[in-house]
């Protein structure tokens, strides 16, 4: 029908050729598009091709009546503005005429003034029609677009097998989907808008949401993942993030619950079938090392040199198989929790002093100097199993002996870090690639270039020492610099823990 920029479209009807004419000329000036019709027909026909949006209508002409004409119109075209035409000032015609549906009249003999006043009128009449109608419309289609968007996003939520549950920034529970209510135990007529520990069990995973809904977290990042179970049987892993709405706000929270019974079912298994495996090949390993010792000892001056070659690496292999099952042992013990079920006061400067006292011996044999570093007097002893504590800072001084070279420095820090007890375990070794931090902490991952390649090892020492931080409620770091050397700090809390 026409916007603003387009010229509006008037169709004249009249049987007059000045009148028709004349009008033309006087709206064509004004920037309208004029086209004409001498006759009703003719004028329904060339509405049909022309999307007039005015009509100047004589009422009075041969053929079609006006008023018929006007009649079909305002029928088939009722967004026609129609203005008729009347013939020397007869009111009442002009009254019908109006009833029947005509926008406006003008009568003959008319100015050239009046024709463009009342035709502008109806132009701008017919421009905020259409303005209104287009709005209409495009209010619909938004609205019709978003009922769309929103049923569709529902769907999907409601569908996903993952529990999903949503809290807005006071932490109360704004959504939630049918996994969410099956994992928790929730019937369906538990309502939302209440805060989330009425829906979620886990204490502290509830306190996770409320801090993140709350908006305290502003880096993912920061946000950990939380494992917990459901009465020992269901295993949940929850993943949560805050919302951010259009102002960087923060709006709430969306929790992501996934279940992970099965992977720890496997888990267990997994590590029951290595403690076991590793159990039954112990003695058997350690009975072989014992012979082999004893027929290398016994052995003369006159076996050949070949075979006692032979023995010697049997022998050395054999050890390496029974420290791979020590440390898988300890591996399972960590996990089943039983190392550390004990825990006493360590004063963990006199357990590393003794440490390096005892791994003194292999750093002089590489030429190294090894000591320890006490800034502080009367540190805070440390909860723990010592066991634990030795298989920590055993395993990274030893690292550190091993992947150091020749005439290489090894000290040992201990300070207080805020609660922590810190040690550092330094080194001016070969260092570590940036692209391998996270993996060395892996189990069996070793790093494989020419200055390890003759180094023995499982790749089980850092994962056990890992494991037991953790289950110290401690922290491990690693920094370095290939080709520089290595820093390992383990940050573990002083005073009473509760594990
Ligand atoms: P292992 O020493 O038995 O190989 P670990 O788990 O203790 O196993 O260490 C894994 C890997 O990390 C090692 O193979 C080594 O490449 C690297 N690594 C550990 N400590 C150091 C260190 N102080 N300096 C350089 N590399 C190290």
């Amino acid at each position: 029908m026409g916007n603003e920029t387009e010229a509006l479209h008037i169709l004249i009807v009249d049987d007059e050729q000045d009148i028709r004419e004349g009008s033309q000329r006087i709206l064509t000036r004004i920037g309208f598009e004029v086209s004409l019709a001498s006759r009703g027909d003719e004028a329904l026909e060339k509405l049909a091709d022309t999307q007039a949006a005015i009509l100047l209508l004589d009422l009075k002409m041969p053929g079609m009546d006006g008023m018929d004409v006007l009649a079909r119109v305002k029928k088939k075209y009722p967004d026609v503005l129609v203005i008729v035409i009347t013939g020397y000032a007869t009111v009442e015609t002009a009254i019908q005429a109006m009833k029947q549906g005509a926008y406006d009249f003008i009568s003959k003999p008319f100015e050239p003034d009046q024709l463009r006043i009342i035709v502008n009128r109806a132009a701008e009449k017919f421009r905020l029609k259409t303005k209104a109608q287009q709005l209409a419309r495009e209010q619909r289609r938004t609205l019709s677009d978003l009922a769309t968007e929103q049923s569709r996003i529902r769907t999907v939520v409601e569908s996903l097998p993952n529990g999903v549950v949503v809290t807005n920034n006071d932490g109360q529970v704004a959504l939630m989907n049918p996994a969410f209510r099956q994992l928790m135990g929730l019937n369906v007529d538990f309502e939302f808008g209440q805060p989330v520990d009425a829906y979620i069990q886990d204490p502290e995973l509830c306190e996770l949401v409320m801090d993140i809904s709350k908006g305290k977290y502003i880096d993912y990042e920061d946000i950990p993942s939380y494992e917990f179970s459901l009465n020992d049987e269901t295993y949940l892993l929850a993943e949560a993030q805050p919302i951010i709405g259009r102002k960087n706000q923060c709006l709430g929270a969306v929790v992501n619950l996934v279940d992970i019974t099965s992977m720890k079912v496997l888990d267990r298994m997994k590590s029951e079938f290595v403690a076991k495996v590793s159990h039954e090949l112990r003695s058997p390993l350690s009975t072989i090392h014992e012979q082999l010792a004893v027929v290398i000892n016994d052995m003369v001056e006159v076996t050949p040199k070949n075979d006692r070659k032979i023995l010697a690496r049997a022998k050395e292999k054999t050890h390496g198989l029974i420290s791979l099952i020590g440390d898988l042992l300890d591996l399972s013990r960590i996990e089943e929790g039983v190392i550390c079920t004990e825990p006493q006061p360590v004063k963990v400067d006199e357990l590393l002093e003794s440490i390096i006292q005892f791994l003194q011996a292999q750093a002089k044999s590489k030429n190294q100097t090894l000591k320890l570093e006490t800034q502080a007097t009367d540190l805070p002893p440390i909860q723990a199993d010592p066991l634990a504590l030795e298989s920590i800072f055993g395993n990274l001084i030893a690292n550190a002996i091993n992947y150091s070279q020749e005439g290489g420095d090894i000290t040992v820090r201990i300070d207080m870090a805020g609660i922590n007890l810190r040690v550092k375990v330094m080194d001016t070794g070969f260092g570590i690639e940036e692209k391998y931090m996270d993996k060395i902490f892996e189990r069996f991952y070793r790093v494989k270039n020419e200055k390890t390649r003759f180094i023995t090892g499982t790749g089980l020492g850092l994962p056990i020492v890992k494991e037991l931080v953790t289950s110290l409620n401690g922290f491990i770091d690693v920094e370095s610099v290939s080709g520089k050397g290595s820093v390992f700090t383990v940050l573990l809390p002083a005073g009473d823990i509760d594990s």
